[in-house]
């Protein structure tokens, strides 16, 4: 399997050695319960608040305003669902027509009971404008829920705005960071968030650990009842090797942060330029700059019906991509949401790639899969090419069968 080039991190990452190293002990010896008193509770406790102290400084929190989930979809659900019902009214929600499922499922759910639920669309480049939130905002809103990055098109908000809109007309804001956390630089007091949702298994940790970030101040109903863990908003016996994992994972990503994001940039910005170079048939979707560094979609015109063999052939060569989000992966050959809402034909939004590089790609994997890129597309041209053929000679010449 090392021979596999991997380009989906935004389906997941894999885990980085120096977080497995951090969560070893506590997938062995050290397996206490961190609510028990005795030595065996107090190493987990500590291990767990050590967790929350370095989660927090990724984005600029406290430690007390992190609650640990168990994935990014549960913070998503706790924000919203928590928000709304701590309110004490059905409500009016705000969010957008691009958001992931963990969103606009929880959204469904409170249309169901009654909350009022206005999606906002989104330009060409994937951009929610501020003007759109602004009109949204006339009517009374509880909560405005807006995706720091999107997992489809990389495009990244303007969130201070969008969160800065939301405070003057006095509704709360939280952000879906899960793809953005650990890849641009978050903090909750310069964007003014009151709610943000991260997941580890997006930035080299280990999946089933998110957490949500609270803001002081901001009341949540717990959606999770039991034993009252984590502030009585997330009851379970805590996930403590997954969250010592993604303390070390946060950790690492914040040291890491800036030289990483300009080398995933560098090597983005060659995709795309190789892309252009040697397909003039290729498109980009979504911003392009105000996007994740790794994040790259794009299709080709021509080929759009193509996709899953061009896909099942990179895997056969080696190379892990993705048609849009992994939870859409199950039905091929019907056109992501995103690239819909962003004005693109059903065609066009069929033809979607998403090549998410992470930590450990190198150059020469990224010059091996435009190679093996260039060597499938054109194969597929050939043979659309002589699809067609036929097709138009028939309709040239009628007797021709
Ligand atoms: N939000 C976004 C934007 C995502 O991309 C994902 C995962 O793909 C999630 C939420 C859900 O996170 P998790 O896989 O931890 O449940």
């Amino acid at each position: 399997m090392n021979s596999r080039t991997y380009l989906d991190h935004s389906a997941t990452t894999p885990l980085d050695p120096r977080v497995l190293d951090a969560m070893g002990p506590f997938l062995g010896g050290s397996f206490g319960n961190p609510s028990s008193l005795h030595y065996e509770g107090r190493v987990a406790r500590a291990a767990v608040e050590t967790a929350r102290a370095q989660v927090a400084k990724l984005i600029g929190a406290e430690a007390d305003e992190i609650i640990f989930t168990a994935s990014g979809t549960e913070a998503d659900n706790l924000a919203l669902i928590g928000a709304i019902r701590a309110s004490g009214k059905p409500g009016h929600l705000v969010t957008t027509a691009i958001e992931h499922a963990a969103i606009l499922q929880a959204c469904k759910f409170l249309a169901a009971g009654g909350t009022r639920v206005t999606h906002l669309s989104c330009d060409a480049d994937g951009l929610i404008r501020p003007e759109a939130l602004l009109r949204a905002l006339q009517s009374n809103v509880t909560l405005v829920s807006i995706m720091a990055a999107n997992n489809v098109v990389g495009t990244i908000q303007p969130l201070e705005e969008l969160a800065h809109l939301t405070k003057l007309n006095g509704a709360l804001f939280h952000t879906d960071a899960v793809q953005a956390g650990g890849k641009i630089p978050l903090d909750v007091n310069n964007l003014r968030v009151d709610l943000l949702s991260l997941s580890a298994h997006k930035l080299h940790g280990p999946k089933g650990i998110g957490a949500l970030y609270v803001r002081k101040g901001v009341h949540l109903s717990p959606i999770v009842f039991g034993g009252g863990q984590e502030r009585g908003l997330r009851s379970a016996t805590e996930n403590v090797a997954g969250t010592v994992g993604f303390g070390a994972a946060a950790e690492i990503a914040r040291k890491e942060m800036t030289n990483e994001a300009t080398r995933l940039t560098q090597l983005r910005e060659h995709i795309a330029a190789e892309l252009k170079r040697l397909f003039p048939n290729s498109y980009l979707f979504g911003h392009p700059t105000q996007r994740l560094p790794g994040h790259l979609s794009f299709g080709f015109r021509g080929l759009e019906g193509e996709l899953g063999k061009l896909l099942t052939a990179l895997d056969e060569a080696g190379i892990a991509v993705s048609a849009g989000s992994a939870c859409s992966a199950h039905h091929a050959g019907e056109p992501s949401a995103v690239p819909l809402a962003m004005g693109y034909d059903a065609q066009s939004a069929r033809g979607l790639i998403r090549v998410s590089l992470g930590r450990f790609n190198t150059q020469q994997e990224i010059a091996r899969f435009l190679e093996i890129l260039a060597t499938i597309v054109k194969k597929l041209h050939e043979v659309a090419e002589r699809k067609a053929a036929p097709q138009s000679m028939l309709e040239a010449d009628p007797t021709f069968v």
